[in-house]
């Protein structure tokens, strides 16, 4: 088989049936939306069907397709599944098996131009949209990285049926909603057109404006940021440099006032059992993850020869302390792996409530080490007085 050069002076084939559906549901969205509700006005039960259309089309990605299927960061039963399946080709998105391919590579080979399939450093459009529009070399799917998958019966089924599925669920519920209000075009123009231009464009912002603005405390070694005004439409997926740090966390906003719509529907569904096993990254790590970015870049601050000696040498200690902590950290996780044997309740709570302790510890540090770079950093204007 001949692979296509990457080279951008090469003539690409163009993907016709990606490209119509983005350009005639943008369209429509932009130009008939308005124009059909200023002449005819649209009724509440249509913003209705958009709304709630929309709420399970964007779950069934940011649930399902994303933190279900492609990182398994918790199970769901076959109903919910099911759903996600039903809803997630509505979104018209591809089958999970083609959705979960693409983005296990994106994890994999973030920011590499042959491997990752939408990656941000070949521009913002080309990972925004152009990346489904054209062939690249990273357009050719194997299936070979969701093997697993390929055992889920309803990812198959889905996978095999998806042209009937997604017209069924689209054509098929929307007329029926359409007859049911007496007003066809109206709910086509809302519920369809809308709410796939829009379902579309949120989820193609996580790879492009996410992977381009925003804050990165967790990385820095990859263009993914948490990006809080994005997340406000993108079901809590924002917290992106987060994810590409944690890729296991069921959650993407770790803390109970993040926004993460998503998260709290997993979290719901398994006080009543539907889901189950959410998977939490440790505290400690965590925080390991945010102190190594802060001392990185207090370091690179603090290089030049004028930097307050005080600061230097507060900031060596609370280095010391930190490679301290890590040593304690390490000591317990031995202790939970010991081999041979089992470690009682009592010994396992003991274990959690240092664990605890650990975390907030370097929480505390994290809080510490801001504040002294806050205060060199006046030192330093006030020497320069
Ligand atoms: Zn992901
Ligand atoms: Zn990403």
């Amino acid at each position: 088989m001949n692979t296509p050069s990457i080279d951008s002076t090469v003539k690409r084939k163009r993907f016709w049936p990606p490209t119509l559906l983005f350009a005639i549901t943008g369209l429509l969205a932009v130009i008939a939306v308005p124009l059909y509700g200023f002449i005819y006005g649209y009724h509440w039960y249509q913003w209705l069907a958009f709304a709630v259309m929309g709420a399970m089309c964007s779950l069934s990605i940011t649930a399902g397709y994303h933190r279900l299927w492609s990182h398994k960061t918790y199970e769901a039963h076959w109903s919910l599944r099911l759903l996600f399946a039903l809803f997630g080709a509505a979104a018209l998105q591809d089958s999970i098996l083609k959705w979960c391919d693409h983005h296990r590579h994106h994890h994999q080979f973030v920011d590499n131009n042959d491997r990752d399939p939408y990656s941000a450093k070949r521009g913002f459009w080309f990972s925004h949209i152009e990346w489904m529009m054209y062939e690249y070399p990273t357009s050719y799917q194997n299936f070979k990285n969701v093997q697993d998958l390929q055992r889920d019966k309803i990812v198959i089924w889905q996978h095999n049926n998806y042209i009937p599925i997604t017209v069924t669920m689209n054509l098929g519920i929307l007329t029926l909603l359409g007859i049911i209000t007496g007003d066809i075009i109206g709910m086509f123009l809302l519920a369809g057109a809308l709410r796939i231009a829009f379902c579309h464009h949120t989820t193609f912002m996580v790879n492009s404006i996410i992977h381009k603005f925003g804050s990165q405390p967790y990385r820095d070694d990859v263009t993914a940021c948490d990006n809080k005004i994005v997340n406000f439409f993108v079901f809590g997926e924002g917290y992106h440099n987060y994810h590409h740090a944690f890729q296991l966390d069921y959650r993407n906003g770790i803390h109970w006032f993040h926004y993460d719509p998503t998260k709290w529907v997993i979290k719901a569904l398994s006080l009543v059992g539907i889901t189950r096993n959410l998977k939490v990254a440790s505290p400690v790590k965590i925080q390991k993850a945010k102190l190594d970015l802060q001392f990185k870049k207090a370091r690179k601050k603090l290089q030049s020869k004028s930097a307050h000696r005080g600061v230097k040498e507060a900031l060596q200690s609370e280095s010391l302390q930190f490679t301290h902590t890590l040593e304690e950290w390490e000591q317990l996780q031995s202790k939970k792996t010991k081999r041979g044997e089992k470690l009682s309740k009592w010994e396992l709570t003991q274990i959690q409530t240092k664990t605890n302790e650990l975390a907030y510890s370097l929480k505390m540090q994290g809080e510490r080490l801001q504040a002294l770079m806050k205060h060199g950093q006046e030192g330093k204007t006030m020497e320069a007085l």
